[in-house]
């Protein structure tokens, strides 16, 4: 029987198995969805201009296109093709809470392409284990697709692992050629034009500068844009991944989550084609390895847990955070040289690398005490690449510890010392990251041992915290109040954006 193809905005395959022997498409642009929380005005740049670019893509090819725009919701539209007699097939949605609303609306669901391991082989490879390592996890999908294996069998180089060879800290100097960018078209402008009308009539919320687009919407933009980093950037990734160096915004990661979670760039592609790189002489183990290691292993393996433990997620809080998201996430200044730079620089993007998110943006809501659904809620909001499934296992799981330790060994928690060897913020900074107490300490700094000692019997039989346990045990009590004392200010004064204590 024909059927009607839908296409989500995150699904923007070419070869989508919804198109398959569809008759017609239909594409939806949900104003409803736009306007349930503040947004990222590039974010919702990415997601309309994408769409529009697929829609004229598809009519491009032959499809005959329905394009729904400012419409209350998808699975209004689906609904009302449903209760019409229409067959609406779609690839089985990414983000955990879509699929029960458009099977209600009655879609059908195919099996999706857009990730190399589909829920139901995470769900088998997970069995009932409670914590799921994601190395077993990449281990096991490097021998299942025989990536970077050598003659034997086992991992080219004699490791499957060359973490111990990468994050090096940022040297001066540190430089690296500008990530590709796409060319825009008349749709950008078009898109401009009806962000700036809805944000007039008040339906968006939206947060953040435009600026020209930086990330690839289309299959063709996301070639270009993963050749120019395979050729100008990979050989560098393994050492210089988690380094940023003040001044330059983008060093070496790829970039590529927005293309990716879009779905205009194959995983298994992007994964081939950097072992080709390594394979060719042109980039070492090191740096081959580690991306594969990001696209192979935990993107995939963050898809797996997302939809795996989706009935767990509102729940978790094992830290018992309750806090709300200070001001200084929205602009207001701390005082905090690491903190206000990254904010600054995500108000103006919309990215930050991974360790400014795990280590600076999701550290600071950690010590603070952040509730984890407001901590994800910003981070859908702030992101590029926000998309709900990657969400809860990254902010609740690894950066909050919300699960408690279903993804992680132990809380990502650090003071200022950790900023201090793995950026150049603290330099630029009033604090000093190697004080906890008096007036020039480092809020961070404070703020770790005040988070050591707010948990320790909770955290306590964790092996991996025996020795800040212990260190902690050794601080004298009074050096411990003061400690405290500062770490209060921190909390209601300056991350709260009052630095001065003023109301
Ligand atoms: C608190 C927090 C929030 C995050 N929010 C997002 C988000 O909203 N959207 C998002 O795509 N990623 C998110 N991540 C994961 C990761 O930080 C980003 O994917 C990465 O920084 C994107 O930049 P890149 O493309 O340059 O990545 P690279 O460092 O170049 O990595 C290559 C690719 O690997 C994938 N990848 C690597 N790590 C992860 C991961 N942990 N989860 C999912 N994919 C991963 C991405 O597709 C990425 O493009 C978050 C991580 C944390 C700790
Ligand atoms: S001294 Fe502390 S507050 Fe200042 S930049 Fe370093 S870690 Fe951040």
């Amino acid at each position: 029987m024909d059927h009607i193809a839908l296409i989500l905005g995150d699904q923007l395959m070419r070869d989508n198995p919804a198109l398959e022997g569809a008759d017609r498409v239909v594409v939806v642009e949900s104003l409803g969805r736009l306007s349930r929380r503040r947004l990222h005005r590039r974010r919702a740049h990415l997601v309309l201009v994408g769409l529009r670019c697929a829609v004229r893509d598809l009519r491009e090819a032959g499809f005959q296109v329905e394009h729904h725009r400012e419409a209350e919701s998808i699975p209004s539209v689906v609904r009302a093709l449903t209760q019409a007699g229409e067959r609406v097939v779609c690839a089985r949605p990414n983000d955990p809470s879509s699929r029960p609303r458009l099977q209600e609306a009655g879609a059908a669901f195919v099996d999706s392409n857009q990730f190399i391991v589909p829920d139901e082989a995470f769900a088998a490879w997970a069995g009932d284990h409670a914590t799921l390592r994601m190395e077993d996890f990449y281990r096991e999908q490097r021998r299942r697709h025989e990536v970077l294996l050598g003659d034997d069998g086992g991992p080219v180089g004699g490791q499957w692992n060359f973490d111990a060879d990468n994050r090096r800290p940022p040297k001066a100097g540190l430089t690296a050629p500008t990530p590709y960018h796409p060319r825009e078209n008349e749709l950008d402008d078009e898109v401009r034009r009806d962000l700036d009308r809805w944000a007039a009539d008040g339906r968006v919320e939206l947060w953040g500068d435009d600026g020209p687009r930086q990330f690839a919407v289309t299959p063709a933009e996301a070639e270009r844009a993963l050749h120019s980093f395979i050729e100008t950037r990979l050989p560098w990734f393994g050492p210089w991944q988690d380094a940023r160096v003040d001044g330059e915004r983008i060093l070496y990661p790829s970039m590529l989550s927005v293309p990716h979670n879009l779905g205009v760039l194959d995983p298994l592609r992007v994964v081939r084609a950097a072992e080709r790189a390594y394979r060719g002489g042109d980039v070492p183990i090191q740096s081959a390895e580690g991306f594969i290691r990001q696209v192979l292993g935990w993107r995939e393996y963050v898809h797996g847990v997302a939809h795996l433990r989706r009935r767990d997620w509102p729940d978790r809080n094992a830290l018992e955070a309750t806090a709300p998201l200070p001001e200084a996430f929205w602009g207001r200044k701390s005082g905090w040289a690491c903190l206000d730079a990254t904010v600054e620089s995500v108000e103006e993007t919309g990215y930050a690398h991974h360790i400014e998110r795990l280590m600076v943006l999701g550290n600071i809501m950690l010590l603070a005490g952040v509730e984890p659904w407001a901590a994800i809620r910003w981070f859908q909001t702030a992101f590029v690449d926000g998309a709900e499934w990657v969400m809860a296992p990254n902010a609740a799981g690894m950066a909050l510890y919300a699960d408690g330790g279903g993804m992680t060994t132990k809380p990502y928690a650090a003071g200022g010392n950790y900023m201090n060897r793995m950026s150049e913020h603290c330099g630029g900074c009033r604090y000093d990251p190697r004080r906890r107490t008096g007036d020039d300490a480092c809020p961070l700094t404070s703020l770790y041992w005040d988070f050591l000692d707010r948990h320790r019997d909770r955290l306590a039989g964790n092996r991996r915290l025996t020795m800040p346990l212990r260190n902690l045990a050794g601080i004298d009590p009074d050096e411990l109040t003061a400690i405290k004392q500062r770490a209060r200010r921190a909390l209601e004064h300056e991350l709260a954006g009052r630095p001065g204590g003023e109301e």
